[in-house]
């Protein structure tokens, strides 16, 4: 008997007191946005599809994302799908709700979440909503059992709107072809209410909010109470769901609409050819990097202690995030750097392969290059004149790619740091070639540091010892209260 409860104890200790950490997207584990046409075609119409992301969700498990932002995946007439026909429905392209739910499934056995583009900025002009309240206003027949309005209507011409006829025009700020929402107005938040509740009911984990900056035209005040409004509704239906904000502005901009108590939004100060990151490479300036970083942290901390900023290096309206960079050691660090922030990390897909495409918004949706011999193909307008040959098949077998890389570095994030619970600064070594943020625990700290030049740098540090690190040339040391770091190295710490 006794030894069968020694057995159990060493057991329990084995197993039992350290169950696997459950991985909480909100926690700050990685995303990978899809442009669902572009991923991977399962049924060789050459168009990528759900079920093409379910053979594929092996892959996504092994580079070790925990979470999948689709842009729109319901019926549309244009390629890119931001022209909503019906926010209950799969486009036909991309598959079936049967498929839908296979999907959520599937994902959950890889401990993938999904999250779903809803965007309520505008509808298609081919919505029914609109149809119905463009006949009823044209025939001067509006009353309450039309949809008159849902949207915006107006006799005379105003910024923003498009032409009816010489006395009647309609708020289409992005395109005529895809009208205004009136977000005030109850019956379309009643509308709102029921498609939340579709797609929790699905098992999404929540929602990438579409352009919630035109909500009501720049206006933060108006726009925050519809998003307070909105994610009071959604944690009422599921109280860990997750939602993030795209406010493409500048970053105080962005900072004044996590007053609206969302989850998240979108860093774009750091992403793109010109932001915080790729500048802080080009000028090797790390001192800056983390400064920024960690005060962007508390600054949102100070104002949701639940929130966290996303970060990424560019996504479906920006150019390819390979080009911005000066070589592979480059883009290595620009990766080590966003994906070991202090912010939830989201990898544009193929980003993750080094995959090229600027220009016209096509061709930052090329496909997906798995190097199967039955790629799916290109959105049909795309132009890019660049070549990309390196596949994911080929990526797999090198040690030393892009992808495996991306691999590596992603575990790390997994296997050592907590974003939510902590207390994040900037640690400012003497050079300032090394960018350094310290991850505060109780009387633990993990510090993350990464050499953004080209040199080895020997820099004094004392108290730490070296837990991990990702290697492109050389190991990191530290003796005698000094840590070397090779180039555009990332050592991680702790104490
Ligand atoms: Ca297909």
């Amino acid at each position: 008997m006794k030894k069968v409860v020694i057995l159990f104890l060493l057991v329990s200790l084995l197993f039992g007191c350290a169950p696997k950490k459950e991985v909480t997207n909100k926690n700050g584990s990685v995303y990978y946005e899809i442009f669902v046409a572009s991923f991977h075609d399962s049924d060789g119409d050459g168009v990528g599809d759900l079920n093409g992301i379910i053979e594929k969700l092996d892959y996504l498990q092994d580079l070790g994302v925990s979470g999948i932002w689709l842009m729109p995946i319901h019926p549309s007439n244009t390629y890119h799908k931001y022209d909503v026909l019906d926010y209950m429905a799969i486009d036909e392209s991309y598959g079936t709700i049967e498929d839908f739910k296979a999907l959520v499934q599937e994902a959950k056995k890889h401990n993938i979440d999904i999250i779903i583009d809803l965007v309520l900025n505008h509808t298609s002009s081919k919505h029914p909503w609109f149809k119905e309240a463009k006949d009823a206003v044209m025939n001067d027949a509006c009353d309450t059992t039309n949809k008159c309005e849902y949207y915006h209507f107006s006799k005379s011409i105003k910024k923003g709107y498009t032409r009816i006829h010489d006395q009647l025009f309609y708020e289409a700020v992005f395109w005529s072809e895809m009208p205004d929402l009136n977000l005030a107005n109850q019956d379309v938040r009643k509308e709102i209410e029921g498609i939340v509740d579709f797609w929790l009911d699905l098992g999404v984990k929540g929602f990438r909010l579409d352009a919630p900056y035109h909500y009501f035209d720049h206006n933060t005040g108006l726009n925050n109470e519809f998003l307070a409004w909105l994610t009071t509704y959604v944690k009422s239906k599921r109280e860990d769901a997750f939602m993030v904000g795209e406010v493409w502005a500048d970053q105080q901009t962005v900072l004044n609409h996590f007053e609206s108590g969302l989850d998240s939004f979108f860093d774009f100060a750091s992403s793109n050819t010109d932001g915080r990151i790729v500048s802080a490479l080009r000028s090797k300036n790390g001192h800056v990097l983390s400064q920024y970083l960690a005060d962007y942290y508390n600054a949102i901390k100070n104002i949701n202690a639940e929130a966290i900023s996303s970060i990424f290096l560019s996504n479906h309206d920006q150019g390819r995030s390979a080009a911005f960079f000066l070589d592979e050691q480059q883009r290595k660090l620009a990766a080590s750097i966003y994906l070991l922030a202090p912010a939830i990390p989201f990898v544009y897909y193929g980003e993750e392969i080094g995959m090229l495409g600027s220009g016209r918004d096509e061709n930052k949706r090329l496909a997906m290059v798995w190097g199967e011999g039955k790629d799916t193909k290109s959105p049909k307008d795309a132009d890019y004149a660049g070549e990309f040959n390196s596949s994911v098949k080929e990526q797999l077998k090198d040690k030393n790619s892009l992808l495996n890389h991306y691999k590596k570095v992603i575990q790390l994030r997994n296997q050592y740091l907590d974003i939510q619970n902590v207390k994040i600064q900037a640690y400012l070594f003497k050079n300032k070639h090394l960018c350094a943020i310290e991850y505060i625990q109780g009387d633990k700290t993990v510090m993350v540091v990464h050499n953004l030049s080209g040199e080895t740098i020997v820099d004094e540090l004392t108290g730490y010892r070296i837990v991990d690190q990702v290697v492109l040339s050389k190991k990191a040391t530290i003796q005698q209260d000094q840590l070397t770091i090779a180039p555009y190295s990332t050592v991680i710490l702790n104490k």
